[in-house]
């Protein structure tokens, strides 16, 4: 067994919830890009490795495996949501030129830091969203052009 396969089989475990053929390609796929797809996308990629796969059962099992904590829903305002394997922690960086949604590695923020704006409330989870120019739209700047 490959080592995706069994943090899968894991994950699914630990969350209780059955994984069926379908639920499991669908969070294999999320797991194994590192993609945010939309739900578009990821019924396009079920699709392909099983035809049979209709658009309401890959929707449904992507919001079960949701609701199960085993896939995120990415925080992306103004378009398609866009969803994520939860498999490993991490914070993200969202492109204002070119849309991407990129994966930062997780670091903790120090507890002192939200203590006082969050007052009583409880927090069970966080994430930080960044913002800005991506290393390929900075890299894609065109050459020779006048600089201002
Ligand atoms: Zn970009
Ligand atoms: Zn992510």
């Amino acid at each position: 067994m490959s080592k995706l396969s069994t943090e899968l089989e894991q994950a699914f475990q630990a969350a209780a919830l059955r994984p069926t053929a379908q639920r499991y390609a669908v969070l294999e796929f999320l797991a194994e890009h590192h993609v945010h797809a939309t739900a578009e996308e990821i019924f396009g990629a079920v699709n392909r490795y099983d035809p049979r796969a209709s658009r309401a059962t890959v929707y449904n099992n992507l919001r079960s495996l949701a609701k199960a904590g085993l896939v995120r829903e990415v925080m992306s305002e103004g378009k398609a949501a866009r969803f994520d394997a939860n498999l490993r922690r991490h914070h993200h960086f969202i492109c204002e030129r070119c849309h991407t949604v990129e994966d930062i590695p997780w670091f903790d923020l120090p507890h002192s830091a939200g203590r006082a704006a969050l007052g009583g409330r409880e927090v069970s989870k966080y994430e930080i969203v960044f913002r800005g120019v991506c290393l390929r739209c900075r890299n894609s700047q065109p050459e020779g052009g006048t600089k201002s």
